[in-house]
């Protein structure tokens, strides 16, 4: 028998190197001497055969510590075959690392069977503004999987029941050798037939043809707090589809859209109204009666109110959805200009016009001035 060289020579790594060291040498050396990249030569092959016994040992804590006492009599890489079933994480993800690298289909095969959250739904809400101010509570239908009544679940007929799987013999897995250059590896999938459940169903539910589930409406209750607004979101968690292989269902959403107000329109959680009001009304001030959302209230605009003017009256608008706040309510005067006169009220308005000087109309008054100013007349 050939002398073996010493496994940490063969990584040029000293006696106290760690794990992570252990690894970025073996990972180095193996990408250097990898069969794929050396075809057909038997001494890069040997070097990669003599770096992946090395990483057996070195990576293994119990290898290595027989190897460190008793050198290579203490551990004999012949007797159980690395690779395959080794028993230790390290190993094998290290190797599908460097098979990802080379595009290798030597994955390790976790199983993809586990329990998985169902997924979630969304649907929307269109509620009224009111509804939106002061919060409601909803129903809502949703089409969702259920368990199917017929087969509680199972997806069994009645009086029938699951049986062991045949092509997986219960395991749900289905384990594959595979010989390569470096050793023998056990490619582990999960079971096509049973989908990894290591049992299969004889005779189908004909209700939800075997899936244990059926599509059904269920009516959802939807509590909405006040002050929700267009596109606010309120999740119902664990209304969603079911799980799977014992996950937790998923969540449902509520996608909230508010149908506008003849009158009112909202910023957040303030209201905007505007209010048309006469020209004597704003020349002469007076008092209005102001809608907001529960009632009305009386608001006095004053004398020589500009259209455009806006008035803030507190705490009517709309509760903050997460706090107890509450916005304001800001009135925005529109004065408005008559499209049609009799002509007795042509007359009087005539009368007013004539009037008027430029004393109580300050923008017109700063206007022909700068008019003034810069054509000279
Ligand atoms: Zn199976
Ligand atoms: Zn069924």
């Amino acid at each position: 028998m050939l002398s073996k060289r010493d496994y940490y020579e063969v990584l040029e790594l000293s006696q106290g190197a760690t794990i992570e060291e252990i690894k970025k040498a073996y990972r180095k050396k193996a990408i250097q001497y990898h069969p794929d990249k050396n075809p057909g030569n038997k001494e890069a092959e040997e070097k990669f055969k003599e770096i992946n016994e090395a990483y057996e040992i070195l990576a293994d804590p119990k290898k290595r510590e027989r190897y460190d006492r008793f050198g290579h009599a203490g551990v004999d890489p012949n007797s159980g075959g690395f690779g395959g079933g080794a028993g230790f994480g390290g190993f094998e993800d290290i190797f599908s690392d460097i098979f990802d690298m080379f595009g290798g289909g030597f994955s390790s095969g976790r199983r993809r069977n586990g329990p998985a959250k169902g997924s979630d739904i969304q649907q929307k809400l269109t509620i009224s503004f009111e509804e939106a101010a002061f919060g409601t509570e909803k129903e809502i239908n949703v089409m969702r999987y259920e368990e199917c009544d017929e087969c509680n679940g199972t997806g069994a007929e009645k009086n029938t029941s699951r049986k062991t799987c045949p092509t997986c013999n219960g395991t749900g897995e289905i384990r594959s050798q595979q010989r390569t250059p470096f050793g023998q590896f056990v490619n582990v999938r999960p079971c096509e037939r049973c989908g990894g459940k290591g049992t299969v169903i004889e005779h189908p539910c004909k209700a939800c043809n075997g899936s244990g589930k059926i599509r059904k409406k269920v009516t959802l209750k939807v509590k909405v707090p006040a002050g929700v607004d267009s596109e606010s979101v309120i999740s119902i968690r664990g209304e969603g589809e079911p799980g799977t292989n014992g996950g937790p269902n998923g969540d449902f959403y509520v996608i909230i859209e508010v149908k506008p107000h003849k009158l009112f329109k909202r910023d957040g959680k303030d209201l905007i109204l505007e209010f048309p009001v006469t020209f004597p009304q704003a020349a002469l001030g007076d008092e209005l009666v102001v809608p907001t959302l529960d009632g009305k209230i009386s608001y006095k605009i004053p004398s020589g109110t500009q259209s455009g003017t806006v008035f803030r009256i507190k705490g009517k608008g709309i509760k903050h959805v997460n706090s107890s706040r509450m916005g304001d309510l800001y009135v925005k005067v529109i004065v408005e200009i008559p499209k049609k006169l009799t002509g007795e009220q042509k007359k009087l308005l005539q009368k007013l016009a004539s009037s008027f000087d430029m004393e109580g109309h300050e923008q017109r008054k700063s206007f022909f001035e700068n008019v003034k100013d810069l054509l000279g007349i």
